[in-house]
């Protein structure tokens, strides 16, 4: 700058008002704006501001000392103060700690805390459209209108542009299908229409235990910041006893929030909640539309909502007057958010709760190592609720070596993967008149496809991965970037004519499976395939509860918190899978699943049989599981990660660099290793190609740090990678406390 420049300047300062303000852009600097004569702003306001030709809306930041500042007069004006309530200073400060921690920009976090910009605009009534109930009857169908009124049959108003985009057609199509009378146009409401829930309902009568652990819970509330794990089997009542607690908060005229994970997200908890406090809470997740977001998100913001569920990104919520903060299924990995900011939603809301001053409740049947470590060290709180409530029992767990009992062939000569035990006990419930499960985490037909005759295999195009077959679906597909292709006649190898064969189960052979096996059975398959959100599921759900279904086919998915009074035997086909693989939580991880796939049996009167095939009887996770031995389990995880030194008794971080060019990543890896950093207590592993060497057509290399906790890692990874030269389409991933290994 030249002094000319600065002296033109002198004569206004004093005058001129500067602010910063926070845009919600993937960069970290906040930017200087000039304050119009009139306007006046406060940090935490919401501001639309213009970016070289674009008009932006960012927040006011707290002020801050910097040097060599571009004199206000020089500044690009705010253009406007937007109505919509400010961010609160909690909210500001848990933004800026996410993005510390995380490492990620400060306004890529900031995105995530106003992620519908319209929101912040004054509602204007906007005309949507909506399924009759009656369809005309000389209606006339065409593929494109069959996937609009798909797509329109949960019956919910959209915008006809959403509408049109959700069913991959053209706006015309939806415009004809309401003058076909179809569907029908209304205005949407420009206010959120929710009943507020009332805490003075009477709830169930709780059990002594359920009592004294909702009593423990709701004393929590209005005292302040501290962490409760409410720890009880599947079925013990976690759901009644922490309603308590939000009954408590709803007193004190507090909001609640409450994560699940994404799939979690049921009608059916939605509906003990009405049942409990006589009208809905607001959900959050994938499945909102886009204009009941911005009416959700203003409701909270201006306090007229007083209880949000929703999945992890429900965390970013303006709430003015937040009171208490639950984590259902605190264990699921599924809080992890792999991509854009890389956090762990749990986690997260430990610290929010923390900034907020506010009680946060860790539920689950199988909490993480990390949370009851931290009971054991006095940090969190317990609770316990150590039996099912009423008659149900925790089910019985039978393990099958599956060296002993192996399947036999099926009458049409096809491999079978179900041993005589399940078999047998499949046939008793079904004669009984009651269900059945066989999980499998596994999607598709099956795991690998290849050529009988020269063993050759088809692999992404995109990806270091196998590709996968979906018979349903009649292709292959990438499990990780998605790609699909068909199952070609020829093998591309070796020229050989329908010689492609499937290797292993995936949960559509086993379907086919049980086909021949139970001819009677009424089946239901059960994969994110078929089930696109959490609405999609619930009506399967609600099937299985009505008995309209005898046996089930399912992964992970079937795992999650339902309620299923009639299912009696769980088969867990391969408890092998997932037990070994580089992942450190694998263990972990296969316990917690393959415990809450148990939990589904038997959860009312009629008592549950589990069968875990194994060909591992004698592993701790299976004897584990059968021994229902949580406790040593835990125990015996804790020791080995503290042997091994890895978390949580250690640090880890995770850089990934990639690339489209494999000569330019190899040598940003080479760069970054050289000036990798020296401490005492830090171990920097890598650069090694991820496994997953290439995805979505990027080559990978991965660093790992492991860090002696009390080490200032991410100060250490920000100084490290601060020099590192960004040419082109290089990319760099910091993953603080990966749990992905890929
Ligand atoms: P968890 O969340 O621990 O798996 P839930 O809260 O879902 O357990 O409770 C399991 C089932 O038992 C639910 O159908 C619930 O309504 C019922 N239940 C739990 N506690 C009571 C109670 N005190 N009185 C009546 N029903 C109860
Ligand atoms: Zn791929």
């Amino acid at each position: 700058m030249s002094p000319s420049q600065l002296s033109g300047v002198d004569s206004h300062q004093g005058q001129i008002q500067r602010v910063k303000v926070l845009l919600p852009l993937p960069l970290d600097a906040l930017y200087d704006y000039q304050v119009p004569a009139g306007m006046t702003l406060a940090p935490g306001d919401l501001v639309e501001v213009p970016l070289g030709k674009r008009r932006v809306i960012g927040a006011v930041w707290d002020p801050e000392e910097t040097a060599d500042e571009i004199p206000a007069s020089r500044l690009k004006a705010v253009i406007d103060r937007l109505e919509a309530v400010p961010l609160p200073e909690s909210q500001r400060r848990f933004i800026e700690w996410v993005s510390r921690y995380t490492m990620a920009p400060l306004g890529a976090v900031l995105r995530m805390a106003l992620p519908v910009p319209a929101a912040l605009r004054p509602e204007r009534p906007v005309q949507a459209v909506r399924l009759l109930e009656e369809m005309p009857r000389s209606l006339k169908m065409t593929a494109a209108r069959q996937r609009v009124l798909e797509v329109a049959r949960d019956g919910l108003a959209r915008r006809a542009t959403e509408l049109a985009r959700e069913a991959g057609v053209g706006v015309g199509v939806v415009r004809g299908l309401a003058e076909a009378g179809a569907l029908e146009w209304i205005t949407l409401p420009v206010k959120l229409e929710l009943d507020a829930p009332d805490p003075h309902r009477d709830g169930y009568s709780l059990s002594e235990a359920q009592s004294a652990a909702a009593a423990e819970l709701a004393t929590s509330v209005a005292k302040g910041f501290s962490v409760t794990l409410l720890d009880g089997v599947t079925g013990s009542g976690k759901t009644e006893v922490y309603f308590e607690a939000i009954a408590a908060a709803l007193k004190a005229n507090a909001q609640v929030l409450v994560l699940q994970p994404e799939i979690s997200l049921s009608s059916q908890w939605l509906m003990r909640f009405e049942q409990r406090f006589g009208a809905r809470p607001a959900e959050w997740h994938s499945d909102v539309t886009q204009a009941q977001r911005r009416l959700t998100w203003r409701a909270v913001a201006d306090g007229e909502v007083s209880v949000v569920v929703g999945a992890r990104s429900a965390l970013f919520m303006p709430f003015p007057r937040l009171g208490l903060i639950i984590v259902d299924e605190e264990h699921d990995p599924a809080y992890k958010q792999e991509d854009g900011v890389i956090y762990q939603a749990r986690d997260m809301a430990v610290v929010r709760a923390s900034l907020e001053s506010v009680p946060i409740i860790l539920a689950s049947a199988t909490p993480s190592l990390e949370t009851v470590l931290n009971v054991q060290s006095g940090k969190y709180r317990a609770v316990h609720l150590p039996l099912r409530h009423g008659v149900a029992r925790l089910p019985d767990v039978e393990i099958v070596d599956l060296r002993r009992h192996r399947p036999p062939r099926l009458p049409n000569g096809a491999t079978s993967w179900l041993s005589p035990p399940l078999r047998e006990a499949i046939g008793g419930a079904l004669e009984a008149g009651e269900q059945a499960l066989l999980f499998l985490n596994r999607r598709g037909y099956a795991p690998l496809t290849l050529c009988r005759t020269c063993g050759f295999r088809l692999q992404c195009p995109n990806c270091t991965s196998w590709l996968v077959e979906h018979r349903l679906t009649r292709r292959l597909e990438c499990h990780h970037c998605g790609h699909g292709a068909t199952l070609p006649r020829q093998c591309p190898s070796c020229q050989a004519e329908d010689s492609f064969a499937a290797c292993g189960p995936g949960v559509e052979r086993l379907d086919e499976e049980v086909a021949q096996l139970f001819p009677e059975a009424r089946r239901l398959l059960l994969s994110s395939d078929v089930l696109p959100g959490p609405r999609a599921a619930e009506e399967l759900m609600d099937k299985i509860r009505e008995r309209q279904v005898d046996l089930i086919v399912g992964t992970q998915i079937v795992a999650k918190g339902h309620h299923f009074p009639w299912l009696t035997v769980v088969g867990v086909v391969d408890a092998d899978l997932g037990l070994s693989g580089g992942d450190l939580r694998a263990g972990e991880r296969s316990f917690q699943l393959l415990h809450q796939v148990s939990g589904r049996a038997g959860r009312a009167e009629r008592p549950g049989r589990v069968f875990l095939q194994t060909h591992e009887p004698d592993h701790p996770v299976i004897r584990a599981l059968a021994e229902g031995d949580k406790d040593s389990f835990l125990e015996r995880e804790a020791a080995a990660r503290r042997d091994g030194h890895l978390p949580p008794f250690t640090r880890l971080a995770a850089i990934i660099l990639s690339d489209v060019d494999p000569d330019r990543l190899d040598q940003a890896a080479r760069a970054l290793a050289r000036q990798a950093p020296r401490f005492q207590g830090l171990q920097v592993l890598g650069p090694a190609p991820a496994p997953l060497a290439v995805l979505r057509g990027r080559h990978r290399r991965r660093f790992l740090l492991k860090a002696r906790r009390e080490l200032p890692l991410q100060r250490i990874i920000g100084d490290w990678i601060a020099g590192l030269p960004r040419p082109g389409s290089l990319r760099l991933q910091v993953d603080i406390d990966p749990y992905s290994f890929l």
